[in-house]
């Protein structure tokens, strides 16, 4: 079981609220965390100077990167620099996210989910605009990770609504979709981007029009490609062959059930359904 708790305690001694925070939420982290990828039960904070990294598991060597917050992460979370981030997702050395929700004032852990680094893919990741002259670090570009972009399979809940989820659901939907980091990085971003468009279906049956629904849509996230609708029906094959659905025949599809997306589902009917809140992507996309 996991302690949700924080310790007070150990932020007495610093004076700013960001700081008092930081050692807090590192810290229950640091105690608490058991790591989504393997069975191993704890991890490790990464020494200060690796900036995208703060814990790594002492088994699998899984990299995480911890981002805390005394309230709801809205739809899109300001992230490291972007080309780097970007370099890192080609080289496939991006580490996976852990996003820790805690309530200020009964110093407890309310939320906590992952985001595994399969499903970070480039149009996931906005450019922000280079600080201006004012700035210390004049021209730094800095990124934005669209949470809003993730098919709800990307978001696994450890800690839902102040309850924990059982760890074996969590690490079945973290290996799920593992084999995607195999994928070259644009097939993962349209397979991860036709799966939130099934998802958004909310349905068990759909058609392969209800899809094409999303065609524009998915023409703005991939402006490369002039052939949607084919891609759309690629996509759509290899989910199936993930398992994620089924082919009924004449343009008809189910969704499976897998025991693992059952618990997320679990996990969100205890209110976690993504919040609605006003910082919107403002790249003028189409939100999903
Ligand atoms: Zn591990």
């Amino acid at each position: 079981m996991l302690r949700l708790e924080l310790r007070p305690e150990l932020a007495e001694a610093y004076k700013s609220r960001s700081q008092q925070a930081r050692i807090l939420t590192e810290s229950w982290a640091g105690e608490n965390l058991y790591c989504p990828a393997c069975p191993s039960d704890e991890l490790l904070p990464v020494p200060r100077g690796e900036k995208v990294k703060d814990f790594a598991c002492p088994d699998c060597g899984e990299a995480y990167q911890l981002k805390s917050k005394g309230h709801t992460f809205g739809n899109q979370v300001a992230n490291s620099a972007y080309d780097d981030k970007i370099d890192a997702i080609r080289r496939r050395t991006n580490p996976s996210y852990l996003f820790l929700q805690y309530d200020p004032e009964a110093m407890k852990v309310v939320n906590l989910f992952g985001i595994p680094r399969h499903f970070m893919f480039e149009s996931a990741i906005q450019r922000r605009k280079p600080l201006s002259e004012r700035a210390r670090r004049y021209g730094w570009v800095g990124s934005v990770i669209l949470l809003r972009r993730l098919p709800e399979d990307a978001r696994i809940y450890l800690v839902a609504h102040g309850r924990e989820v059982p760890r074996r659901s969590v690490r079945d939907l973290w290996k799920r979709f593992s084999f995607m980091l195999e994928w070259p990085v644009r097939s993962r971003g349209w397979a991860a981007d036709v799966l939130a468009c099934v998802r958004q279906l909310g349905k068990e049956e759909f058609r392969l029009d209800d899809v094409y629904e999303f065609e524009d849509h998915l023409r703005g996230l991939h402006p490369e490609n002039r052939n949607i609708r084919p891609k759309i029906r690629q996509q759509l094959q290899v989910l199936r062959d993930c398992g994620v659905i089924e082919f009924l025949g004449r343009g008809a599809y189910r969704v499976m059930q897998s025991c693992g997306h059952q618990a997320h589902q679990r996990a969100m009917d205890y209110g976690l359904r993504s919040p609605q809140t006003s910082d919107q992507p403002h790249d003028g996309r189409v939100k999903l």
